[in-house]
């Protein structure tokens, strides 16, 4: 996960939420998630200005399954363990800063109606604005926190002696959104582990050894050379860049970069307009 960056509300989204809102307004009841319609006129948007990317584990998404998500959940939320309440927020369904776009994988079968406060959060009621009370525990990429400083990836085996090293993720510096992130969004489930072992050995993988042979070299130039090309993988465009920092971090120490070219690996940019 890497920060997003919405840029301007597009403006067919403000008659919709007009139309829409005065609509659940006169309902006589707490919307549910079939009252709640007419926000995925941005989901092209989001779409294409995440490239296609999934806002939580970047994986590229074809526009048949592209999902609007809601960062603070229209129709319900589970907001243990900082509150039992359950009401869902439909006055934001169509407000900019709450949708993201997000893969049918984290959006319903993981992340669904979960939004975790933590305790002595005072959640939102009726049409009051986010944040108020309410401390969320679940990372937005939306917002000016870098999740790369929440999110780490690492090479380990899990489970029995002898069990096959994978990429998991885990808390970095035991961060609590890290932690309630990685598990409300499902970040080290079977498909995802075996998806980032691949991207590892067919995009990540080459790129290490050609820098560690041009390091072998001590050649500067080379090494200059190589080290631009794996930063490529940084490009916002391309799926697994939060992966990608912490791969190439475990495989070549900043260190050793910074005592052959005074350089480092920076932690990566943010995707979006
Ligand atoms: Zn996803």
């Amino acid at each position: 996960m890497i920060r997003i960056v919405r840029g301007n509300e597009p403006a067919s989204l403000m008659p919709v939420r007009d139309a829409q809102l005065s609509i659940l307004r006169t309902l006589g009841h707490a919307p549910n998630s079939r009252d709640i319609e007419g926000y995925r006129v941005v989901a092209d948007g989001l779409w294409r200005a995440q490239h296609y990317k999934c806002c939580y584990c970047e994986r590229k998404i074809m526009k048949a399954y592209h999902d609007v998500e809601h960062y603070r959940p229209k129709a319900s939320a589970d907001r243990r363990p900082g509150s039992l309440l359950t009401h869902g927020y439909w006055w934001l369904a169509f407000t900019w800063n709450n949708l993201l776009f997000a893969c049918p994988s984290c959006n319903r079968s993981g992340k669904n109606d979960r939004f975790p406060l933590d305790h002595g959060s005072i959640p939102i009621m009726g049409e009051e604005l986010p944040p108020g009370g309410e401390i969320p525990l679940l990372l937005d990429p939306g917002s000016s926190i870098n999740p790369v400083e929440h999110i780490q990836f690492v090479l380990k085996s899990v489970g029995p002696k002898g069990s096959p090293k994978h990429w998991w993720a885990q808390p970095r510096n035991r961060s609590r959104f890290g932690h309630t992130t990685i598990d409300v969004c499902a970040l080290n489930c079977d498909e995802l582990r075996e998806l980032r072992s691949d991207y590892f050995e067919t995009t990540i993988a080459p790129k290490v050894k050609a820098l560690n042979e041009a390091l072998a070299t001590a050649q500067r130039e080379l090494i200059q050379r190589e080290y631009d090309r794996a930063l490529e993988l940084f490009n916002p465009r391309l799926p697994n860049v939060a992966f990608a920092y912490d791969a190439l971090c475990s495989s070549i120490p900043s260190a050793k970069l910074k005592y052959a070219i005074q350089m480092r690996w920076p932690l990566p940019k943010q995707v979006g307009l």
